[in-house]
């Protein structure tokens, strides 16, 4: 197939993709704006282009790595979560391909992503400026957070821990009169499977926690 093909979003794509929201409808994703958000995000320019004729297949692929690009489900699930506002401050842990940050800028977040893998991130950077999202990285080590951004509205873990680091909790915001307490979504486990934790923080040491489904994610590393 032609390159080039595959930046361009031609109707056989926007058709897929319109599929594909349809099978996450049907799979319990009841977030419209999250739907409309993977309706417009061309996730097809974020697979390997070996990999093109399953971009809308609802399945996790190879990024190079040993990563993968979540599944539309996952990203669906977790970024419905989130529950993002327009004008939310969101950190993603965990670049990979781009593919969640850009679903998080078309609901309007003010997104920062870190990535511990450089080519992963270098790769990410330079399509999602292309495609005219901007999200501010960062290549290291996202267990850690990022400090210089917090407080976030929303955080987002796409690789899955083994517990939740405590410093994330720090970086969340607190309620106030104007704003929600910040939200922490991240899948907990072991290298098996994690179950998928949504943790609200409601005061300076109160954090509300749900344990959600389980799902199956790529390790989250930390680096000692
Ligand atoms: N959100 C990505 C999915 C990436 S898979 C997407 O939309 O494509 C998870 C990613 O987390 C991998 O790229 C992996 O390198 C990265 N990762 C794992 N541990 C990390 C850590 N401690 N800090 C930052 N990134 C990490």
């Amino acid at each position: 197939m032609d390159p080039s093909s595959s930046r361009t979003d031609d109707w056989q794509f926007r058709r897929r993709r319109s599929r594909l929201v349809e099978s996450l409808r049907r799979k319990g994703i009841v977030d419209e704006r999250v739907l409309a958000a993977i309706e417009r995000v061309p996730r097809h320019v974020f697979v390997d282009p070996a990999l093109l004729s399953r971009a809308y297949h609802d399945e996790a692929l190879p990024i190079g790595l040993n990563q993968t690009i979540s599944q539309p489900f996952t990203v669906a699930y977790q970024t419905m979560l989130l529950d993002v506002r327009p004008g939310d401050r969101v950190l993603e842990i965990g670049t990979g391909s781009g593919y969640q940050a850009a679903i998080l800028c078309e609901l309007g977040a003010e997104v920062y992503s870190v990535e511990r893998l450089k080519p992963l991130l270098e790769r990410a950077r330079h399509l999602l400026k292309r495609l005219g999202y901007r999200v501010t990285t960062r290549h290291g080590d996202g267990s850690c957070g990022w400090a210089a951004f917090a407080p976030y509205d929303g955080i987002i873990v796409t690789a899955g821990a083994r517990e939740v680091p405590e410093v994330l909790l720090q970086q969340l915001r607190l309620p106030d009169e104007h704003h929600r307490g910040g939200r922490l979504v991240i899948p907990i486990g072991d290298a098996e499977s994690q179950t998928m934790n949504l943790i609200i923080r409601r005061g300076e040491d109160d954090f509300e926690r749900h344990e959600m489904d389980g799902f199956r994610f790529v390790p989250l590393i930390r680096e000692e």
